[in-house]
């Protein structure tokens, strides 16, 4: 993909902040703030990222259900996830015999400092790194903290802004067209999909 500095808001404070720089804020700017014991999280796949608050006595289910629809769902493919070694997986009626279900309560497999990760398809996979910031006290539910604001992809022909990219060249990086020059890309086999907000981007 091409090289992208991705920025995006605090919700807190309301300033924004560079991808390599809102971590260390949203670590600061984030205090404790509501009657739940709560987990900040924060999920990252490239230059798509996001920081949200969720109850610790949610399960892995409701976590992979956030993360289907704020990035990835598209056709209802199955995930992952693989904390500490183990993998919890989705897929409850036939789990291998080294897989959990995601059954399980986040307080139970999460601390500070923990890092883990989520596979969503296990065809055309996107792969997350999430990454346990702290505990905390909180509000129920989850709640988003920051996320990146959508990135501004460039015509590889002409520069202007993409608006489509071919599924088959996206790693290439000639992949980003506008709407004109995506007429004239020509390789083996072009299928183009819209830019997105979400690591699925070129994916379905
Ligand atoms: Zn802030
Ligand atoms: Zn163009
Ligand atoms: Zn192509
Ligand atoms: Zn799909």
């Amino acid at each position: 993909m091409q090289e992208i500095i991705s920025k995006g808001k605090c919700r807190i404070c309301n300033k924004e902040f560079s991808q390599s720089r809102i971590r260390k804020h949203i670590l600061s700017c984030n205090k404790d703030n509501g009657k739940e014991k709560v987990f900040l999280i924060k999920a990252e796949a490239g230059p798509f990222w996001v920081y949200f608050e969720i109850e610790a006595k949610k399960n892995l289910k409701q976590l992979d259900q956030f993360l289907r629809n704020l990035w990835l769902e598209c056709c209802g493919h199955l995930s992952a996830f693989t904390i500490n070694n183990q993998r919890y997986s989705i897929y409850e009626q036939e789990l291998d015999y080294d897989e959990k279900s995601m059954n399980v309560k986040l307080k139970e497999i999460l601390k500070p400092n923990l890092k883990f990760n989520y596979e969503y398809d296990f065809g055309t996979t996107t792969e997350l790194n999430l990454e346990c910031l702290k505990e905390k006290d909180g509000n129920k539910g989850i709640n988003l903290i920051a996320r990146n604001e959508p990135i501004d992809f460039k015509c590889k022909k002409c520069t202007a802004r993409a608006e489509e990219v071919c599924v088959q060249c996206i790693w290439d990086g000639k992949g980003f067209v506008c709407k004109r020059c995506s007429k004239q890309h020509k390789c083996v086999e072009p299928y183009f999909l819209p830019i997105v907000n979400s690591p699925r981007i070129g994916m379905f």
